[in-house]
């Protein structure tokens, strides 16, 4: 809390606000869609409930997680009349407590189908569901003659109905690439020989792609303020900024070595601020004599290697005694994007979100 000891780790602060901007952004864009918010992996890393709650309070009524687990835990946070769907599907074992909590499962394979429509002729009952096929990126869903086969026979129809007709796309990121038209034209032709439900084909990079929003947007990375395609100029506001504090400063010569191995060794006089953040928080040991923090807005290099708890900066460009222990520094803020970061680590930024530990304290705003 604001007037609580300093407990020494990270912060990471979510804008709801910009969230619900970034929900507007996307509905704007496809208007004639409904915008789901993708709420797996704790939403990203930035807390499915707040963000959930927020998303439904914007108009959301879609949301996607991962696992049944993720699903059920977020039942506990919404109202009755938001709609869940499990991306990975239904595993086995998991139906009777799928239809209990009134989660949608996203149906990947035959066998799925068969126990989902086994659990409602149980129930005595008809369950909802969500169908996947494959489109074209081996990954998860029916593939064409999985479909042809629910297609000759149309039985299991009794027991399910479905919800929504999806696939995924593999280069959504790389508007230009040919496979997205031939995974769109794909996706059409086997949606079509399923029941009539609503078509999803678009994550937040085919939320940009015209004519690729049909009735259903899946959309989470530009929910949270990262542009699928480029970070300049983008309509998304940042979401995340995240800051770390100064531990310790110090005045080293020329020829010091810095940090383990001391793969860094200073050409000149140098004053070192070592951060309280490490790659146990997710911070990329990748950054290492790497990327940067900032300070007042002045770019302070990372020197050396990053460690587990704490990474050293060089702090020279900086007046003495402008930085002090205690000031916190930007990790992820207006000076420097998660985009940025993700760059710099050689990564892309979900994996910079999803990773970023529980060491930072979570505050919304
Ligand atoms: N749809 C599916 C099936 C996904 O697996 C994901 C996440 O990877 C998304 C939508 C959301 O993707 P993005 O964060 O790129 O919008």
């Amino acid at each position: 809390g604001v007037n609580g000891p300093a407990l020494g780790a990270g912060e990471l602060v979510v804008d709801l606000g910009a969230l619900a901007a970034n929900y507007a952004v996307l509905q704007a864009r496809q208007p004639d869609a409904r915008i789901a918010g993708v709420v797996k992996a704790d939403a990203y890393g930035l807390g499915a409930g707040r963000v959930a709650k927020t998303l439904y309070d914007a108009g959301c009524r879609d949301f996607f997680v991962a696992h049944l687990g993720e699903a059920l835990d977020l039942a506990a946070e919404l109202p009755a009349t938001a709609r869940i769907h499990v991306l990975n599907g239904l595993a086995p074992g998991a139906e009777a407590a799928a239809a209990a909590a009134a989660v949608i499962p996203v149906l990947n394979s035959l066998d799925q189908v068969a126990r989902w429509e086994q659990e409602a002729r149980r129930r005595n009952t008809r369950l909802p569901a969500a169908i996947q096929v494959d489109s074209g990126m081996a990954r998860l869903g029916l593939a064409a003659e999985e479909v042809a086969v629910l297609a000759a026979d149309p039985a299991w129809q009794e027991a399910i109905e479905v919800v929504l007709v999806m696939s995924h796309l593999a280069c959504a990121d790389e508007p230009a690439a040919p496979a997205n038209l031939r995974q769109f034209e794909c996706f059409r032709a086997l949606a079509a020989r399923l029941p009539a439900a609503p078509q999803a084909l678009a994550n937040s990079g085919g939320a940009f792609l015209p004519g690729f929003g049909l009735d259903l947007v899946r959309p989470g990375i530009a929910l949270y303020g990262v542009d699928p395609v480029d970070d300049r100029g983008s309509p998304l506001k940042p979401v995340v900024s995240l800051g770390a504090p100064v531990i310790q400063l110090r005045d080293v010569p020329a020829g010091t070595g810095v940090g383990y191995g001391l793969a860094h060794v200073t050409r000149a006089p140098r004053r070192l601020a070592t951060i309280g953040v490490g790659y146990a928080d997710g911070w990329p040991r990748a950054l290492s004599d790497r990327g940067a923090v900032y300070a007042g807005g002045i770019r302070l290099p990372i020197v050396g290697r990053v460690s587990m708890d704490s990474t050293i900066v060089d702090a020279s460009a900086l007046a003495p005694g402008l930085l002090r222990p205690g000031d916190r520094v930007e990790l992820i803020g207006p000076h420097q994007s998660l985009a940025d970061v993700a760059r710099d680590a050689g990564t892309i930024a979900y994996e910079i979100l999803t990773g970023l530990g529980a060491r930072f304290e979570r505050r919304y705003r």
